[in-house]
């Protein structure tokens, strides 16, 4: 099977850090993430890096997850855009659910990274520490 999943995204980007592939009874879930993602992509312009996506179960355990994570289903990132600031990235995901752009999610924000799944209903968080954060990246 070829490890390409859209235009911009790769099969391989999204498997857990702990080298365990995507399992295939999750990939109708990864799809439909990424046909998300691939709309974020295209509305910014610029490369997306996942640095995290599919989580098994342990890993997830193991990095202290939320135990319903939605990184277990494939239907959640973690993602890093180098020229844009978090807060900025996740604007224009909020930006792009509210247009109906893309499915409605969990959008988190972290001080590095922006989290966005397809659960199919908003749900809105901040990482640690970030609620009070009033620097200038945010
Ligand atoms: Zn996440």
């Amino acid at each position: 099977m070829s490890n390409k999943l859209s235009k911009n995204f790769k099969k391989s980007e999204f498997k857990c850090r702990d080298g365990t592939k995507v399992p295939e009874r999750l990939m109708e879930n990864l799809e439909e993430l990424v046909e998300n993602l691939q709309i974020i992509r295209d509305f910014i312009g610029v490369p997306m890096h996942i640095i995290s996506g599919y989580r098994t179960p342990s890993y997830n355990k193991k990095i202290g997850g939320s135990t319903k994570s939605q990184h277990m289903k494939a239907k959640a990132a973690d993602i890093v855009v180098k020229t844009l600031s978090p807060a900025a990235l996740r604007d224009i995901i909020n930006h792009l659910i509210e247009e109906g752009k893309i499915k409605k999610g969990g959008v988190g924000l972290y001080r590095k990274f922006v989290h966005y799944d397809v659960r199919g209903r908003n749900t809105r968080w901040y990482g640690k520490g970030m609620k009070d954060y009033k620097g200038e990246n945010v």
